[in-house]
This record gives C-alpha cells, sequence and structure tokens, in this order.
C-alpha cells in the first residue's frame, strides 16, 4: 500500500485562504523539535494530497503507514489538553496538536477515535479502465449512460483517452475484468449504443418533452452529440471497486479532524466524491486560518465544529441525492422510468435551476 503522511509545521496557507492573514502557530515549549507538528495529516490519496498542498512547511513522509494513534483522554474542550501520539509502521512516533484523517473510507483514524460511520455495500461494483478512443476527437464532454444493471460513464481525459467507471452487479464487473481486451473493448461500445434497453412508450414520452422544450426555448435548441467509440483499452488498467455508502457520525473531536472519503463515501454516479473532499479541504482551511489569526490552538474543538457543521450540512445533502439517483436508477418500472427521465429533461431545460444545482454540488 502506498501512503504517506504530510506533517506541517508552523501556518495554514491556501489560494483559498490567502486574503486571510496569517500568524505562525505556537510551538510547544520543551519539546523534541522534530517530533511534534501542529498539523499532521494521515493519508495520501487524492483529497490528502491535495490537502497538504494547501499547507504551509510540509515535511512528507512517503511510504509511511501510521499503525497506532493515542488520544487526549478523556477527549476535552480545553486548549491545553495533550497531543495526539501517531506511531508509525518503522515504531517512530509523531505528536500533533491537530491529525486530519484523510485514510479513506476505512479510516483508521474515524475507528481509533471511536467515530461512529453509518454504512452499507450497493449490490454494484464498479470497474475502471483508461480507453483509447478509435479517433482523435475534441473529447472534452463526460458521457453517462444508465443501464438496468447500473451506470458507465466515459470521462475525458484527452483528444484520444477516456477514463471508464461502470457500475454493475458484482458478477458482472468480476466478468468484465477477466475477460479478454476485444471481448471488453465490444461490451463498452455496445453498452453506449445498444438500443436493447429502450422502450418504445418511454422512448415517445421523452421526445414529447423535448419537442415542448424545443417549442418553449427555441433558441435553447442543441445540436444532439454522440458518445465516442472505443478502440482498445491500457493493459493492467482494469480494476474492479465495489461500491457502497458511509458518513461519520462526527467530522471532529478534539485534536481530530476527518475529511474526504473518511468522512463520507459515495456511488460515483454523479462523480462527487472528490469534490465533496476538495469541499472539506476549502472548509477546514478557512477554519484553521481563522483560529490561526486570533491565536488560537489549532486543535481546539472551538472552531473544529464550525467546519464540521458547515460541511455535514453540505454532504448529507449530496449523499441523500446520490443514494436517491442510485435508487432511481436501479429500477425498471415504467413510472418510475418516465418520471426521471422526464425529471432529468426538464431540469436540464430549465437553466437557473440547473445552474443551482451544479453550484451546489461544486461547493
Ligand atoms: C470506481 C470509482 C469511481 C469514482 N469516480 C469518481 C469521479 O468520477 N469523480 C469524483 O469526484 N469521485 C469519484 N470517485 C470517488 C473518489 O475516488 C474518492 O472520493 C476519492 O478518491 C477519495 O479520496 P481520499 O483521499 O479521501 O481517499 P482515498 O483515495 O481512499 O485515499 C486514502 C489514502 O490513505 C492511505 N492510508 C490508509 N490508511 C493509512 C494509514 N494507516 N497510514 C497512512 N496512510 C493511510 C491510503 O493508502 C490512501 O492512499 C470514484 C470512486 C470510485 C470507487
Amino acid at each position: 500500500m502506498a501512503v504517506l503522511l504530510a506533517v506541517s509545521r508552523s501556518g495554514v496557507a491556501s489560494a483559498a485562504t490567502r486574503s486571510v492573514p496569517l500568524v505562525s502557530c505556537r510551538r510547544w515549549a520543551g519539546a523534541p523539535a522534530d517530533t511534534v507538528y501542529d498539523v499532521v495529516v494521515s493519508g495520501g490519496g487524492l483529497v490528502g494530497a491535495a490537502m497538504a498542498c494547501a499547507l504551509d512547511r510540509v515535511t512528507v513522509l512517503y511510504r509511511s503507514k501510521a499503525v497506532g494513534y493515542t488520544w487526549p483522554y478523556p477527549f476535552s474542550m480545553a486548549d491545553s489538553s495533550p497531543w495526539v501520539h501517531i506511531t508509525l509502521g518503522d515504531g517512530s512516533t509523531l505528536q500533533t496538536k491537530l491529525l486530519i484523517g484523510a485514510d479513506g473510507h476505512n479510516s483508521g483514524v474515524r475507528q481509533a477515535a471511536g467515530i461512529q460511520n453509518v454504512s452499507w455495500n450497493y449490490d454494484q461494483s464498479a470497474v475502471v479502465a483508461t480507453l483509447h478512443l478509435s479517433e482523435v476527437t475534441e473529447n472534452n464532454v463526460a458521457w453517462q449512460r444508465f443501464l438496468p444493471s447500473g451506470p458507465i460513464a466515459l470521462l475525458p481525459l484527452s483528444d484520444t483517452l477516456s477514463s471508464l467507471v461502470w457500475s454493475t452487479s458484482h458478477e458482472h464487473a468480476a466478468e468484465l475484468v477477466s475477460m479478454d481486451e476485444e471481448n471488453f473493448v465490444d461490451a463498452i461500445n455496445s453498452a453506449f449504443w445498444s438500443d436493447a434497453n429502450h422502450t418504445d412508450f418511454i422512448d415517445s414520452a421523452s421526445t414529447m418533452l423535448h419537442y415542448a422544450v424545443a417549442f418553449l426555448k427555441p433558441t435553447k435548441a442543441s445540436a444532439r452529440q454522440l458518445p465516442p467509440s472505443v478502440a482498445r483499452v491500457d493493459a493492467k488498467s482494469r480494476v474492479l471497486f465495489p461500491l457502497g455508502l458511509g458518513h461519520a457520525a462526527e467530522y471532529v473531536r478534539p485534536r481530530l479532524a476527518l475529511i474526504g472519503d473518511a468522512a463520507h463515501r459515495v456511488h460515483p454516479l454523479a462523480g462527487q466524491g472528490v469534490n465533496m473532499g476538495f469541499g472539506d479541504i476549502a472548509s477546514l482551511l478557512h477554519h484553521l486560518s481563522t483560529a490561526a489569526f486570533n491565536g488560537k490552538d489549532l486543535g481546539s474543538i472551538s472552531h473544529l465544529t464550525g467546519y464540521e457543521t458547515d460541511r455535514q450540512r453540505h454532504n448529507t445533502a449530496l449523499l441523500a441525492a446520490t443514494d436517491l439517483l442510485k435508487r432511481l436508477y436501479s429500477t425498471s418500472a415504467t413510472p418510475l422510468v418516465l418520471l426521471r427521465t422526464w425529471g432529468l429533461q426538464a431540469t436540464n431545460a430549465v437553466s437557473p435551476l440547473k445552474e443551482q444545482i451544479m453550484a451546489f454540488a461544486s461547493k
């Protein structure tokens, strides 16, 4: 497992918070200089790495695994509570005023702190792969098609490459990762192009709404586009991930904050997992910068709860919406298929509503 811990001494700053004046964090007088840190980020995935990039004067401990955490006991509101102690795989220890758990959905930090996590597994796994397109194209549109077994998505990487995220039953996902390249490419192309799952009734209802929208908003008519076809797949890029939902009951404790998948795990159908993590970082930095500016202890619960309130309000709404979409798109009952088809088209047609949804999701 490639892991790292990012450790910051003295100061939090980021592009998002540079407008806020910062003061250096206080050092713990008398502590061994190289083992006591203001902030330690445990986990070097996308969110942990981004968090570390946003901190000043960072030391990165590559290939280090945290194997134990000792918490200030009892969890205390006082700024004078002792530091968090972190034991690394090589036996060395770190101490920090604030431990940021960015160690993914099985977060050891969350478990060590005894924070409850509401979670369930979906009846789906996702197959991801890097795909080569059949021709060079202006590849700047993400495509997603909802099949009865789950959504398949092509996300643009370059004019010739796209990334695949195909959510489907566990059995089908296992079949997809083990089949030869030619059959895999055929399966992707036919998943995007086949009409096998269409019904005449739904198609007619959808076309009716499309014409109604075009009649009411004639200037907004847009040309129909088609997804690109796939020629081959990068060797060894095909991997399978079981899917699930998770949400930590608390994001913070004294001297602890959870960010990214350690705090919340969503189905990839809305492509929101990393965005939510980046939103956590922006919010946490805002609250830490304010604390630093006011000369407060970075690990104090008083400003960490501000972060928790901001992000739980936002993340729970997105988690619920994503879970609802997953369930809505898992059914083939005609009334629900019609409802979701019309709902999607209507949302697309009402620009202010669409913009509001996009603005909320990107926070
Ligand atoms: C199939 C699939 C497709 C997705 N597609 C999208 C998408 O299109 N858009 C989107 O926004 N999101 C997507 N997501 C979600 C996104 O991948 C996650 O939200 C994001 O990667 C979470 O990042 P993270 O850094 O919080 O956690 P992780 O990526 O899980 O990183 C955690 C890191 O912590 C390290 N670690 C764990 N334990 C320790 C320890 N004890 N000591 C030190 N380090 C440790 C791990 O090695 C890992 O590097 C998708 C997810 C899946 C499964």
